[in-house]
C-alpha cells in the first residue's frame, strides 16, 4: 500500500512552486493528510475558518498538483479535527494499493498491439464519418505526409479509437519498419508525472516519445488544466512535427472548447487537419448493426434491424449494447429474432425512451411530413394521400409505442381493432417486400421517426 505521506508530500514540493510562499506556509504546510474515501484524499486544518479559506481559495490547486502526483485521486476534501472520526469510518482501505498498481505501471507502448477487429474495413462509412474515414486512410497510405497533424474529434462511442486502432493496423501491416505509438491521455499523463522524479526519467521520457514515426494520443480533452503535461506535450509535437513524424489526436470536443488549454498547443491541433465524427443516421446505424451481426454470424432482418437502430441515435457502442441484448435473448429462447423478440429483449430500455412522444405525436407528425390535415387522416376518405399517411401513423404507433389496439382505434375514429393490424401489416408487409416501393416507403419511415426524435 501507498502512503499516503508520500503522496502529499510530493503534492507539497508542486505546491510549493506554485503558491506565494506565505500562503504555502499558512495554509498548506500544516494541512494533514489523513484517508481516502473512494478516489478522494481527506486533509485536516486546523480551524472552521482557516478550512473555509483553503476551500475557497486553494482547493483547486491543491486538486490539480495532487492529480498530477497520481491522477487516479479525483476530488479534494478538507475537514477540521471534529469530521475526523467520520471520514475514518467511510475510509478507502482499497485505494491505496490500486495507487501502487498505477504507480509502478510501466508504459511499454512499442510493443502496442492493436485490436484486430477495429479495422478499415470493418468501419461502416457515412455521411457523419465519411472525412475522418477518408483522413486516416489518407494518413495511413502516407504517414508523415497531408494532414499533421490529424485531430479527430466526436461525441463518446462514434468510432474514435477504432479509427486509430484501424490507422495503427493498416501501417503496422504496409510499413512494419515503422515505429507507431498509441497512447491515451490519462497514460500520457501518468508517465509524464513519473517522469518529472529526476532527470534521468525526464530524457526517457521525451527520448520515448520523440523516437516514434506515428504517435496517436487518444483522448487528448483529459489534458486540460494539466499545465505541466502541455508543456511537455508540446515538445513532443515539436520535436516530431519538425521531423516529419505523424500525429493523430482524438478529442471529444474540438480544439477550441478544451480548456484550460495552452493556446500555443491549441493552434498546433489546428495545423493540420480537424476531422468530426458526427453521431451516424438511420442508414449508417443500420449497416453498423448488420455488419456486427454478419460478423457474428447471426442473421439480423431489416425490420428489427431498423426497430434497434431507431431506439439509439447517439453512441454507436450502446447501439452494439442493444444488439448484444437482442442476440442474447434470441438464442436463449431459442427462436430467430422476430421484431417481438426484438422489442421484448429491449422492453426496459424502450419504455424510458418513448416517454418523449405519445400516438398524438405520431399522427401529427406523419400528418406534417405528408402535408395533410389529421382530420382527413383519421377520417373516413379512401383518397389514397389520406390513406397512406393513416396506414403509415398506425404502424409507426404500433412500431414504436405498446399502444393498446382498440385505444389505436379510438384514435383513428374509432375503427375496430382488426383494421387496425390489416393497416400495421400491410405496411409491415411492404418494407419487407424489398422492391421499389419498400424502399421509398423506408425512407419515409425513417423520415418521419427521425422528425419524432428530434422534436
Ligand atoms: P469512441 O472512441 O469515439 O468513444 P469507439 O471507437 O470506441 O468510440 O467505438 C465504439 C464502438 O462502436 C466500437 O465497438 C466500434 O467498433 C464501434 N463503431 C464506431 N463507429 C463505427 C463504424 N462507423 N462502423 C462500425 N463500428 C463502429
Ligand atoms: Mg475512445
Amino acid at each position: 500500500m501507498i502512503d499516503i505521506n508520500t503522496l502529499w508530500n510530493d503534492t507539497k514540493i508542486k505546491l510549493s512552486a506554485r503558491l506565494q510562499a506565505i500562503s504555502y506556509e499558512v495554509w498548506i504546510e500544516k494541512l494533514e493528510p489523513i484517508c481516502f474515501i473512494g478516489h478522494t484524499l481527506v486533509l485536516q486544518t486546523g480551524s472552521q475558518s482557516s478550512k473555509n479559506t483553503i476551500v475557497k481559495n486553494y482547493r483547486e490547486t491543491i486538486l490539480e498538483a495532487v492529480k498530477e502526483v497520481n491522477p487516479i485521486i479525483s476530488d479534494v476534501k478538507i475537514i477540521i479535527e471534529s469530521e475526523k472520526a467520520d471520514c475514518l469510518k467511510q475510509q478507502d482501505y482499497t485505494l491505496g494499493d490500486e495507487l501502487v498498481v498505477k504507480k509502478v505501471e510501466k508504459s511499454d507502448d512499442a510493443g502496442f498491439s492493436f485490436n484486430k477487429k477495429y479495422t478499415f474495413s470493418n468501419f461502416v462509412v457515412g455521411k457523419s464519418n465519411e472525412l475522418a474515414f477518408a483522413a486516416a486512410q489518407a494518413v495511413s497510405e502516407h504517414p508523415g505526409g497531408r494532414f499533421n497533424p490529424l485531430f479527430i474529434y466526436g461525441g463518446v462511442g462514434l468510432g474514435k479509437t477504432h479509427l486509430m486502432h484501424a490507422i495503427g493496423n493498416y501501417i503496422n501491416a504496409k510499413f512494419p519498419q515503422k515505429r507507431i505509438m498509441y497512447i491515451t491521455t490519462d497514460k500520457y499523463i501518468a508517465d509524464y508525472v513519473e517522469s518529472i522524479r529526476d532527470s534521468k526519467t525526464s530524457v526517457a521520457f521525451r527520448e520515448k516519445y520523440r523516437s516514434v514515426d506515428v504517435l496517436m494520443i487518444d483522448d487528448i480533452q483529459f489534458i486540460a488544466s494539466k499545465q505541466g503535461t502541455q508543456e511537455a506535450l508540446f515538445h513532443t509535437f515539436n520535436d516530431l512535427y519538425q521531423n516529419d513524424k505523424h500525429i493523430i489526436i482524438s478529442s471529444d470536443r474540438p480544439p477550441k472548447e478544451i480548456a484550460p488549454l495552452e493556446e500555443r498547443l491549441r493552434t498546433r491541433f489546428q495545423w493540420g487537419l480537424l476531422a468530426d465524427i458526427q453521431p451516424p443516421d438511420i442508414e449508417t446505424r443500420i449497416a453498423i448493426l448488420k455488419k456486427k451481426a454478419d460478423a457474428e454470424n447471426f442473421y439480423l432482418s431489416d425490420d428489427v434491424a431498423s426497430f434497434i437502430a431507431s431506439n439509439m441515435e447517439n453512441n454507436i457502442r450502446d447501439l452494439e449494447g442493444l444488439l448484444n441484448k437482442v442476440m442474447f435473448y434470441s438464442q436463449l429462447s431459442g427462436q430467430p429474432a422476430s421484431l417481438a423478440i426484438a422489442k421484448e429483449a429491449l422492453s426496459g430500455y424502450i419504455e424510458t425512451k418513448k416517454e418523449h412522444f405519445d400516438a398524438y405525436d405520431v399522427l401529427s407528425t406523419t400528418c406534417k411530413y405528408f402535408g395533410v390535415s389529421e382530420n382527413d387522416v383519421i377520417g373516413k376518405k379512401k383518397n389514397k394521400e389520406f390513406v397512406e399517411p393513416r396506414m403509415i401513423a398506425i404502424y409507426l404507433i404500433c412500431d414504436m409505442l405498446s399502444v393498446p389496439l382498440v385505444s389505436i382505434g379510438g384514435i383513428f375514429g374509432g375503427r375496430d381493432h382488426a383494421t387496425i393490424i390489416h393497416a400495421r401489416d400491410k405496411i409491415s408487409d411492404l418494407i419487407s417486400s424489398n422492391n421499389g416501393a419498400s424502399q421509398k416507403l423506408k425512407i419515409q419511415i425513417n423520415d418521419i421517426k427521425d422528425m419524432l426524435y428530434k422534436r
